[in-house]
């Protein structure tokens, strides 16, 4: 007796799920459509909306324009009268943003700070960012996604090391953040999250086989195949950047020398071109410098693009993915030193793994990235995917 109720518990979780990710695709929708695309019977639609709705994932909205007849409310992702916070740790600068759960992230709810120097300060800033944008908030907030750089044992449940951001080593801001606001707090690999933001909002929309290769400050890799990311035993796989491709070059944050990361990331660009005008210069200035002053940068660019290919044609020749998603600035933001990059990867790669892969620029922010993550594991927690 037991045993059939927590089977028809289930089935009907199952249903809502593939409902609400049938929402999420499709944007507002009516029931009947609901019905029409999903296959179920309408009063099955019917009931798993009901659900939905007292949960706070769905919220039901009037038709923009009158139909002939009288028009059904539409459902949605719960945009206004629900939300998530989306953090994001990062080296430099750390962000804080608030959506609704169709994962909308704007600018107005974004918060940013510069990255403090001590643990204990990252988690008063970061609390105190939730709080004020918590406090703004007039729907209910469904949990936190933490997006840290670094590896992330899921096994320990902490970030066992972080090359560029060493203060984040063994600790866990996900548990700590969650014990002072009361709340879910979720710690999501940076990388990861990107892969899950891509196939959730970007180009890689219900995808099962691809990866992403994040070259901003690490050089970081995450993989999904078969639908699922590719973990190793404790979370730890696709450390791609720690590959030594220089035996004697400079020392990376892991301790290591001539790292993959301090060659082929745009931390590396715009260390070598604030060495060759002899000052320390941020992201923004160096992208301006390579923009009005080509000319002056050759070596430092040819080089970056050079291990970026590098770095692209490892991933496509191991993990043949179906797209290969590039997360960057400073060569990946410009679509000239994109094209340029491709055209070397073509240099590195086994013919056969190329010809079925596209390499394209990620669209998705590591904001948005954080956003996502929470989102799917909410999904993931309400019911398991069938697929
Ligand atoms: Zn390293």
């Amino acid at each position: 007796m037991q045993k059939n109720r927590i089977e028809s518990t289930l089935l009907r979780r199952i249903n809502e799920r593939r409902l609400l990710e049938l929402i999420q695709q499709q944007g507002p929708s009516s029931r009947a459509a609901l019905t029409r695309i999903s296959g179920l019977t309408a009063p099955t639609v019917s009931k798993a909306v009901d659900s939905l709705l007292k949960v706070g994932f769905v919220e039901e909205i009037d038709p923009r324009e009158q139909a002939l007849g009288r028009p059904g409310r539409l459902v949605r992702m719960a945009a206004e009268s629900a939300a998530v916070l989306g953090a994001v740790i990062d080296a430099q600068v750390c962000c804080v943003v608030a959506a609704g759960l169709d994962g909308t992230v704007t600018e107005p709810q974004t918060r940013r700070f510069a990255t403090p120097r001590t643990y204990a300060a990252l988690l008063d800033a970061l609390e105190k960012t939730c709080q004020e944008l918590l406090g703004g908030s007039t729907g209910r907030v469904h949990g936190i996604g933490v997006s840290v750089p670094g590896l992330v044992n899921e096994r320990l449940q902490e970030i066992v090391f972080c090359p560029n951001l060493h203060l984040l080593d063994k600790q866990n801001p996900a548990r700590d953040l969650e014990q002072r606001l009361g709340m879910q707090c979720l710690l999501l690999q940076e990388t990861d999250a990107l892969c899950l933001s891509e196939r959730m909002y970007g180009d890689a929309r219900g995808g099962n086989d691809f990866a992403m290769l994040d070259v901003t400050t690490g050089l970081g890799l995450g993989v999904m195949s078969g639908g699922q990311l590719l973990a190793g035993h404790s979370g730890m796989a696709g450390e791609v950047g720690h590959i030594t491709v220089d035996p004697d070059g400079i020392r990376c944050g892991c301790g290591n020398r001539g790292c993959l990361e301090t060659l082929a990331t745009d931390a590396a660009l715009i260390r070598m071109v604030s060495e060759k005008v002899g000052r320390p210069l941020a992201c923004d200035d160096v992208a301006s410098l390579l923009n009005e002053r080509a000319g002056d940068f050759q070596h430092e660019v040819r080089t970056v693009t050079e291990y970026t290919a590098i770095a692209i044609a490892a991933v496509i020749n191991i993990f043949n993915p179906t797209t290969l998603f590039v997360h960057g600035t400073l060569l990946v933001g410009s679509a000239e030193r994109f094209a340029r990059v491709v055209e070397r990867v073509k240099q590195r790669t086994l013919t056969a793994s190329l010809a079925d892969c596209r390499i394209v620029a990620a669209r998705s922010s590591k904001r948005q990235a954080a956003v996502a993550g929470i989102m799917d594991h909410l999904t993931n927690a309400w019911a398991p995917s069938i697929r």
